[in-house]
């Protein structure tokens, strides 16, 4: 299988000139390539068709991952690998690294982006659940200069659909950091280790100064809805301390209450039976992070 005939491609060094490249292309005809991880498939099977390839990996103001008054900033064009090893994503911040680390193999993590996996959102993809679940903000740039955030649970529509713009690029998420101490886990299960997710789980939760949940953010991934909040699992946490009996309860609800589908991975019944065991994991970790005693 090959793409069809690419008429242009170009390597920017700067998101102005990347923004540019666009002029004089319809809706869709030009298209930014990050890790190409999802593209490349999608251009070799003809789904996709850019007659324009924009290549964003020499754009060094759309890589790493800095601090930023308590929260994280991360560039679009941010690897895997990168959310992978950093050491600074514990506590509210570290789903982000459980689920990088078992994206695709290595040499998925090595070349794919946190940006081109939310800009894509396919409906089984670990970090748009990720980035909902622990209410990321999309920082979105248009051709004309002007600047946007979105929160994610706007951003992320509907499995490969998002709030973005033809004519916007994704700068960066930012990862704001919530009040009081957090915790955050995800866990997916897939037929081979670090496949995509049959389902994937992320947890985030505030404790309060009597180490009951504060606030929860439930995100499941996997099923046909995309990523989604469960928010039957959500409610059911609030106010616990996170022990095995209301965690149990709380995945129940999620487990009865989710849209899963039946297809030649898991039926419904498996699928929910994974959303409450992981569930019961994750949500363990996020408890535990959040009160100090998980990396
Ligand atoms: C073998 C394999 C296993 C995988 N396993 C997993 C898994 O376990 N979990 C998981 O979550 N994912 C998995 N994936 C998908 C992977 O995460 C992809 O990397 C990701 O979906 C796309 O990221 P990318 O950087 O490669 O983007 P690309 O493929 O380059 O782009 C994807 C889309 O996003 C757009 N885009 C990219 N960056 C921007 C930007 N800054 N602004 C605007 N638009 C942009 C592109 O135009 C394109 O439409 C797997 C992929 C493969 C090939």
């Amino acid at each position: 299988m090959f793409p069809a005939n690419i008429e242009q491609y170009v390597r920017p060094q700067s998101v102005a000139e990347a923004l540019a490249a666009c002029a004089g292309y319809d809706a869709g005809e030009a298209m930014f390539i990050a890790g190409g991880q999802s593209l490349m498939q999608a251009m070799k099977s003809r789904m996709a068709r850019p007659r324009c390839l924009i290549d964003l990996q020499a754009i060094s103001e759309l890589k790493g991952i800095c601090p930023d008054e308590g929260a994280f900033h991360i560039g679009a064009m941010t690897r895997y690998v990168s959310i992978a090893n950093d050491e600074r994503l514990t506590g509210y911040f570290a789903a982000l690294r459980d689920a990088a680390q078992h994206v695709g193999d290595r040499q998925v993590r090595n070349r794919g982006t946190i940006g081109g996996s939310c800009c894509w959102n396919y409906v089984a993809s670990c970090l748009p659940a990720v980035v909902m679940g622990l209410g990321g903000e999309m920082k979105l740039q248009a051709a004309d200069g002007s600047q946007r955030s979105v929160a994610a649970e706007d951003f992320l529509i509907a499995p490969l659909e998002t709030a973005r713009a033809d004519d916007e690029m994704l700068l960066a998420i930012r990862i704001p950091q919530p009040a009081g101490r957090g915790g955050s886990a995800y866990k997916k299960w897939g037929l081979v280790k670090d496949a995509l997710p049959v389902v994937g789980v992320c947890v985030a939760v505030t404790l309060d100064s009597n180490d009951r949940c504060a606030t929860a953010r439930v995100t499941l991934a996997g099923l046909s809805a995309g990523a989604h909040r469960a928010t039957a699992a959500e409610q059911a946490l609030v106010g616990t301390a996170g022990d095995a009996a209301a965690i149990a309860q709380a995945f129940d609800a999620a487990a009865n209450a989710a849209d899963a589908q039946g297809d030649k991975w898991a039926d419904v019944a498996y699928r929910q039976n994974l959303i409450r065991t992981l569930g019961q994991e994750v949500a363990t970790s996020a408890f535990a992070r959040a009160a100090g005693r998980q990396e």
